[in-house]
């Protein structure tokens, strides 16, 4: 299955070679698109971009599924932060805002953070297929804090395996 990659303003061009790479074995056909920018999904008083206004801005078939990548903070709804969301079907989104080590005060750990968003990429991959929240350690686990993300594997469970043969769809 196709999945976009769709930079966010300008992202690192070592950070999406890492992920082309690293994303590499999980039997996708991974296509990185032209970086975009959103600036009407920002929320100045909150400092924060909405994932619902991404979203509407979004030419659904031109995102078919479509992963966006972004530096910065985004909500979703009455929420205070999230680090992805994601639509059947796609787009979905991820944010490493809140994945980089250095916002918790910890030293820049490169290897760390490219972990961290491929989890989270493989997640809201899941959530295009159609899986939802799964346990720990699953891949599909909640993303509810930093440590939750670090907790769980990169790989899906045998459940969430089934649920996507039936689909049709075998990833790693
Ligand atoms: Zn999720
Ligand atoms: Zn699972």
């Amino acid at each position: 299955m196709e999945i976009k990659l769709v930079p966010v303003d300008e992202i690192p061009a070592k950070i999406i070679q890492e992920l082309e790479e690293s994303l590499s074995g999980l039997n996708i056909d991974l296509k990185i698109m032209e970086q975009i920018s959103i600036p009407e999904s920002f929320n100045r008083f909150r400092r924060q971009h909405s994932v619902e206004r991404i979203f509407d801005s979004l030419d659904p078939k031109k995102y078919k599924n479509a992963i966006l990548l972004t530096k910065e903070d985004i909500y979703d709804r009455n929420t205070g932060y999230v680090f992805h969301a994601g639509e059947i079907g796609g787009p979905g989104i991820v944010s490493y805002f809140r994945l980089r080590p250095s916002f918790y005060r910890e030293k820049i750990n490169f290897d760390l953070l490219i972990i961290r968003i491929k989890k989270e990429i493989i997640h809201v991959i899941g959530h295009i297929i159609g899986l939802e929240e799964c346990q720990e350690p699953c891949v599909m686990g909640r993303s509810s804090s930093i440590g939750s993300i670090d907790k769980k594997s990169e790989h899906f469970c045998k459940n969430c395996k089934i649920k996507m043969s039936t689909m049709g769809i075998e990833l790693e």
